[in-house]
């Protein structure tokens, strides 16, 4: 589950609404030009997924619990590291289309003027839930 918060740029004005922290199902990337956010499902990484939890050895969250003991005494393949795993990852997504990659270490960036979070407000009472 991820959340959405309404901010404000500092520097321009811009409102916008910024989506943070990935899902129990799915990873948040950025745009390392842009800081346009996808995202991308575990289900989709398939094997990939599977690797990296194999090689966590404790749940991926407590929610799933379950499903990751079942991963991790199930799946036979290959185990990557964290850094194995989001440079994998990264490689099956599709460039932005400004010509930026989608990284996991790229920062959310306001739409008009591509600051980042220290430039903005965050409106604290708008923030809404995104159930997954
Ligand atoms: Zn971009
Ligand atoms: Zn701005």
């Amino acid at each position: 589950m991820g959340t959405v918060s309404n901010c404000t740029c500092g520097v321009c004005g811009t409102s916008f609404g910024v989506r943070s922290g990935g899902g129990f199902f799915f990873d948040l990337l950025h745009c390392d030009i842009c800081g346009k956010s996808t995202t991308v499902s575990h289900e989709e990484l398939g094997e990939i997924h599977l690797g990296y939890i194999k090689g966590l050895r404790v749940p991926y969250a407590i929610a799933r619990a379950g499903l990751d003991a079942r991963i991790q005494a199930q799946y036979t393949g290959p185990v990557l590291t964290p850094d194995e795993y989001t440079a994998a990852a990264e490689a099956t997504l599709a460039p932005c289309e400004c010509g930026g990659t989608f990284r996991y270490a790229a920062p959310p960036r306001c739409p008009t003027c591509r600051s980042t979070e220290d430039q903005w407000t965050v409106g604290l009472n708008n923030v809404s839930m995104i159930v997954d």
